[in-house]
């Protein structure tokens, strides 16, 4: 089964670098590699340029010319800067590369936008569901220590906050004031027209500059960091677009009580959620009506290329429900023609298509074998961060003793607490980055095709399973679906095997 990969070596030096590697030492470091995973290097690419500035490569340019004629499967560099030099360069010359069916690898980073990378991610997180709940707990463990920091994990800010350079939440001061206007008069028992009448009147708006909604407000009511309640749960980041209460593994939350810094007094919020609680039997009620829409962000209208949105209505004479996904570019004047699509049509041509093609036999068989593949680069790169992160660590732990040290011998100065607690926390950061490392490691060693064949095939049967599972599963194997006059096309993240050689991508199904 396994063929031997053939290899393109690419290697750069710019001697305006004195800290670059030498074109030699690149070299030696992708041979080893590539002996390690059984590569045979067929052929080597240099440039040497006389400035970082000048982009005279006419090596490289040969090598991406070369990757049309079938000469390799595989370029390895030793940095991904070796290969280009920004992001757009890096994507047009990699989506080059992908045409002619090569991969990038490189030798020191692992390259995590890779469609393998995402497969197997969900495959270590379904294993450590699955297979081990207490390697689940260990990484827990990892991500709460970086959590405990109390550090902004990405995303947009709450209103009412900022984030300063060191990724910690700081107050602003005319967004809390906002806030303080919501807590206030809902203390108070106004409703939310009437809150949003006021915020309106006195051209306040939302973090992203709307203005304000009764969803909008009654989140920001619910949200425990404005009474200084550090909140981090790892299931509900993944819920795109949705903070939802109900979908939380309590375990996995972490809440760190004063973490944050606080707008409204504990009292006044703990008042207004006892209140909200009561109330939300109708709460209740409205969710039970919404829909679940599972294609939402990756349904996109086949004329404009704009993303459809779920849309719910009731009509005729009996009110019959109609629930349907509209190009959002329809409404415009000038607008898209394109018409509308019964979400149930569309979501079960999605999930024939997962459960018949996908999530085939032949199929499973072939993702296994690529994401061994990939795993086995994985297995190689991950020793050498930790190994970076650890003489990382002892620099610091250096710096800190030095600080001891000069306090010991009389030195004082106010500026050294600082510098030692920022050194501290830096130290709790490699630390936990490191521990992290070293179980993904373990757990990449664990990994073999049983595991992944497992893994999807506890992903079949989607139609016994929730709305929320259906979802992301959806969510992580598809890319894109079309909708174009009388058929639509669906993209996985990988090309579908079919009937052992061919390989489809887009899946054209007809409506
Ligand atoms: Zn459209």
């Amino acid at each position: 089964m396994a063929l031997i990969k053939k290899v393109a070596v690419y290697a750069r030096y710019s001697s305006d670098n004195q800290r670059e590697e030498s074109i030699e030492a690149q070299i030696r470091a992708i041979n080893d590699y590539c002996d390690k995973n059984n590569y045979k290097v067929v052929k080597i690419y240099t440039d040497e340029a006389k400035s970082a500035t000048t982009d005279d490569r006419p090596q490289f340019q040969t090598m991406i010319k070369d990757s049309s004629n079938g000469l390799f499967d595989i370029v390895v560099v030793h940095k991904l800067d070796r290969f280009s030099r920004d992001r757009y360069d890096s994507a047009f010359y990699k989506r080059e590369l992908k045409k002619n069916k090569v991969r990038l690898i490189s030798v020191l980073e692992n390259l995590d936008d890779s469609p393998e990378s995402i497969i197997l991610e969900s495959v270590l997180e379904g294993m450590a569901e699955y297979y081990s709940a207490n390697l689940s707990r260990e990484v827990m463990k990892g991500m709460k220590e970086t959590a405990y920091q109390c550090k902004h994990t990405g995303g947009i800010a709450p209103l009412g906050y900022d984030v300063a350079t060191d990724k910690t939440y700081i107050i602003n001061e005319y967004e809390a004031e906002t806030v303080r206007i919501i807590f206030d008069m809902a203390y108070r028992q106004k409703s939310y027209s009437e809150i949003i009448k006021v915020l309106e009147e006195s051209n306040r708006k939302s973090k992203l500059g709307r203005p304000f909604s009764k969803t909008s407000l009654n989140s920001i009511l619910r949200n425990e960091k404005y009474c200084g309640v550090y909140v981090f749960n790892k299931t509900g980041q993944k819920i795109r677009g949705k903070r939802s209460v109900y979908n939380k593994n309590e375990n996995e939350v972490i809440r760190i009580e004063n973490g944050m810094p606080a707008i409204v007094s504990k009292d006044i919020f703990i008042a207004i959620n006892k209140k909200m609680d009561t109330c939300s039997q109708s709460d209740r009620l409205a969710k039970k009506a919404t829909e679940m829409y599972l294609l939402s962000g990756k349904i996109k209208c086949g004329l404009c290329e704009s993303s459809m949105k779920g849309n719910k209505r009731y009509c005729g004479r009996n009110k019959n429900k109609y629930v349907t996904y509209d190009c959002s570019n329809r409404r415009n004047k000038q607008g898209c023609t394109a018409k509308s699509i019964s979400t149930k049509l569309v979501e079960d041509l999605v999930i024939d298509y997962l459960e018949e093609d996908f999530f085939s036999y032949v199929n499973i068989d072939s993702l296994a074998d690529n994401i061994l593949e990939y795993n086995k680069t994985l297995k190689h790169g991950v020793p050498q961060t930790i190994t970076a992160h650890k003489a990382k660590l002892k620099q610091i732990q250096g710096q800190i003793d030095n600080i001891v040290n000069a306090i010991a011998s009389g030195m004082f100065h106010i500026s050294m607490k600082d510098k030692m607690d920022d050194l501290e926390k830096q130290k709790a950061m490699y630390e936990a980055k490191i521990a992290d490392l070293e179980l993904k490691l373990a757990n990449y060693k664990s990994i073999d095709k049983e595991n992944i064949v497992a893994f999807f095939e506890s992903r079949k049967g989607l139609r016994k399973k929730s709305p929320d599972e259906v979802k992301t599963i959806i969510q992580t194997f598809i890319n894109k679906i079309s909708v174009y006059e009388g058929y639509i096309e669906i993209h996985s993240i990988v090309p579908t095997m079919h009937g052992g050689e061919e390989n489809r991508t887009p899946v054209r199904k007809p409506i």
